[in-house]
Order: structure tokens, then C-alpha cells, then sequence
């Protein structure tokens, strides 16, 4: 039996591609679905964010985003769910607009890396992105459109996954692992807080940035805040980010008229406080690309732990210990990598799964 340590989008997900290949499997965390994955937007663009990541991430995003339509549809399936919808999952693209001249100059420059890469964008006049999003502010002087973008609601995807685990019988264990059972060098399950054991043959470490307490894992909390905004009517049709007095944020339109904006990046250890820097920058930010946004009743703030590692690669595959696997480290993109998590736990090898092998950091047991 494989236990499967954390329940946030990339435990769940690994517990539920398992148990659809026939596999035994047990999840234990003792608040699914809490921690980072609760705060996080959902934007499912590897495209967008090439100007914040690597091209090795940026190979992970795009392969992860290709299994999103199918990981989707299977899930909505399995836990009951009329269809894609339900999950919010939307492919209109992302928008990254500029303001001045020095903000066009490195769009521009950032179109011809990625044209490069022989990645798909658009380069777009401020009327042109105004036509597409005609909330956007007078002074937005043009834009690049990533048009294969997706995005996805995150607390929708963990309440189905919640659901698909218990409509095929899969055990949910609500409580904390205390440590890892080892034998002769091997992982041999888990003993709860409680002082129980679980015997597993193999134990996947899938508590986000919480891994760390768990196994020598070189992962670190990077903090975000988020706020979610309600409209009566949607103010975006497609997410839509930009660079404000040199901080990124982005405000991502959700099906029920929530309007999402993120997300401050704070090296704070595990402080999970909001605080009313870290929202008045949200907001100051959010209002320079979309004015009417100060017009929106607040729905929800919340801060969330990125799990980052050395070198924003995720972790996922098999330890130097045997009957230890970790799917963790996923920094800015666990739930756009989550699909391409859940292939490699099943066993998928190659280029890819190379790439995130624990292998790379010799402190690792
Ligand atoms: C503000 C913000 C915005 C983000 N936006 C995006 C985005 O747009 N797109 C994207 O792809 N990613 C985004 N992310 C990143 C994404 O949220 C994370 O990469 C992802 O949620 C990590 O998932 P996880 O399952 O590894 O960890 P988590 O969601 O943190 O889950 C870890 C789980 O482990 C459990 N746990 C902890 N300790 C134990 C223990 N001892 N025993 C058992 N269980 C335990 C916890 O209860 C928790 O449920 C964002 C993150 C933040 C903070």
C-alpha cells in the first residue's frame, strides 16, 4: 500500500491517479486541502510566467498544461460532476499589459524570447488590449497575449479530488504525521501524532512546504498573499497581469463573477499573517491596471506557503531512500504541475521526470 502524506492539490492528486490505476492507497493529512493550495489563484500559465521562471520550468509548465483538458474532464467524471465546468477550468489566454515606455521596451523584449522559444503570443496596442478587455485602465499602452494560457478554480479541483477519493473507497486519515518509520535504512510507513502506526511499502511526502519537518527535503516557505474580490457582474474575461512600481500582480476572473488578486512574494518563514501592507500593494497595484476593481466587495483574504526549493525545480520521484517517494517543491506552480506530478508518481521516466528527480540534492533522506 502506498501512503500518501499531505492533502493539498498535489497529495490529492497523486492519491487519485493512483487509486484509478487499481492501486491501494491511503491519504493522511489532518486538513486536506488547507494550505497553499487553499490561497492559490490557479493560473495555468506556463507561457505568462516565463518571465519569472527557467526554461527547464518553463518545459514542465508547458507539458503539465497539455494534460490539464484530460486530467479535468476524468476528474469531473469521477467525482460526479457535470463536466470541466464545474472545476472552472478556462482557456482564454493571459494578458500582460505595460504602462510606460520602459515597461513596453521589456514586454517587447520579452515577446522576442519567447517568439524564440517558438512560444504562442500576440503583441497588442493599448487599444487592441482594450478591445479585449475593455475594463483596462486608459493609461495600459499595450500588451502580449499568451493565448494558450489556462486557468483553473483550486478550491473547486480540491473539493472534487476530495470527492472522486471517497467515491472509490479511498481511506482519508485526518491526522498529522508525526515521522516516518524507518528500518535498516528503509521507510517502512508512518507514525501518526497520535502514536499509531501505518505500515506502507511506500510513503509519498506530499506536505507542501510542511515536508520538510518530515525528511531532509531543502524546501522553504515562501509567502502569498491573495485576495478574492466579488463583482456582480465579471469585470475580465481572461487573467490579466502587469508590473506595478516594479512588483508583478495579476487578477484572475472566476466563472461565479470572483475576481482574484495576487500575489505578494514574502520570504517571511511560516508567518501566515495578512497584513495591511501586503493588501493596500495588492490593491494599489491591481487598481493601476483596473481601476473599478476599489469599486468590489471583499470576499476573502488569506496568506499561503509556496513550497520553494534551491533551484524552482519541483521534487517528485523516488528518495535515495528506498520506500520513500516526495512530490513536493512546487514553489509558484503546484497546481499547474499537479497533473504532470501524479504521471511521474505512477511511474512515468524521461526527460521530464529527470528533471524534478530528488537526485539533484545530495542531502536528501
Ligand atoms: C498566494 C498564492 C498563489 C498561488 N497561485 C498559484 C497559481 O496561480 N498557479 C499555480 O499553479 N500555483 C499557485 N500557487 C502555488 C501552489 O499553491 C502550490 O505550489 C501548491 O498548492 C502546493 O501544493 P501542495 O499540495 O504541495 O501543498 P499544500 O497545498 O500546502 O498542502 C500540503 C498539505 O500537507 C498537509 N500537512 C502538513 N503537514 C502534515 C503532516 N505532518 N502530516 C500530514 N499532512 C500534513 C497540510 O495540512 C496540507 O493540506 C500559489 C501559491 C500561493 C501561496
Amino acid at each position: 500500500m502506498d501512503v500518501i502524506v499531505g492533502g493539498g492539490v498535489v497529495g490529492l492528486s497523486v492519491a487519485w491517479r493512483l487509486a484509478r490505476d487499481g492501486r491501494p492507497v491511503t491519504l493522511v493529512d489532518p486538513a486536506p486541502a488547507s494550505g497553499a493550495s487553499h490561497a492559490a489563484a490557479g493560473m495555468l500559465a506556463p507561457v505568462s510566467e516565463v518571465a519569472y521562471t527557467e526554461v527547464p520550468l518553463l518545459r514542465l509548465g508547458v507539458a503539465s498544461l497539455r494534460r490539464w483538458p484530460a486530467f479535468a474532464t476524468e476528474l469531473a467524471a469521477d467525482a460526479g460532476l457535470a463536466g470541466t465546468e464545474a472545476l472552472d477550468l478556462r482557456s482564454d489566454g493571459t494578458l500582460d499589459v505595460a504602462f510606460g515606455t520602459d515597461d513596453l521596451a521589456a514586454l517587447d523584449e520579452l515577446a522576442t524570447y519567447m517568439e524564440k522559444l517558438e512560444l504562442p503570443v500576440e503583441r497588442l496596442s493599448g487599444r487592441e488590449c482594450r478591445r479585449l478587455e475593455p475594463m483596462l485602465a486608459p493609461s495600459v499602452r499595450g500588451g502580449l497575449l499568451a493565448p494558450g494560457d489556462a486557468w483553473v478554480d483550486p478550491r473547486r479541483v480540491t473539493a472534487a479530488l476530495l470527492a472522486a477519493l471517497d467515491r472509490r473507497g479511498v481511506p482519508l486519515v485526518r491526522s498529522r504525521v508525526g515521522e516516518l518509520l524507518r528500518d535498516g535504512g528503509r521507510v517502512t510507513g508512518v507514525r501518526l501524532g497520535e502514536g499509531a502506526e501505518m505500515r506502507a511499502e511506500r510513503v509519498v511526502l506530499a506536505a507542501g512546504v510542511w515536508s520538510a519537518g518530515l525528511a531532509e527535503v531543502p524546501v522553504r516557505p515562501v509567502k502569498g498573499q491573495i485576495m478574492r474580490l466579488r463583482s456582480p457582474q465579471p469585470l475580465l474575461t481572461r487573467c490579466v497581469r502587469g508590473t506595478v512600481h516594479g512588483t508583478p500582480v495579476y487578477l484572475v476572473p472566476r466563472g461565479d463573477g470572483e475576481l482574484v488578486v495576487g500575489a505578494t512574494q514574502e520570504e517571511m518563514g511560516f508567518d501566515t499573517r495578512v497584513t495591511a501592507g501586503g493588501l493596500y500593494e495588492l490593491l494599489r497595484d491591481a487598481r493601476e491596471l483596473v481601476p473599478g476593481v476599489t469599486e468590489l466587495e471583499i470576499a476573502d483574504v488569506v496568506a499561503g506557503l509556496r513550497p520553494g526549493t534551491p533551484d524552482n525545480l519541483p521534487v517528485i520521484g523516488p528518495s535515495g531512500t528506498p520506500g520513500l517517494a516526495l512530490a513536493t517543491g512546487h514553489h509558484r506552480g503546484g497546481v499547474l504541475l499537479a497533473p504532470l506530478t501524479a504521471d511521474i508518481l505512477l511511474g512515468e521516466e524521461g526527460e521530464l521526470a529527470a528533471l524534478c528527480t530528488p537526485g539533484r540534492f545530495r542531502e536528501i533522506s
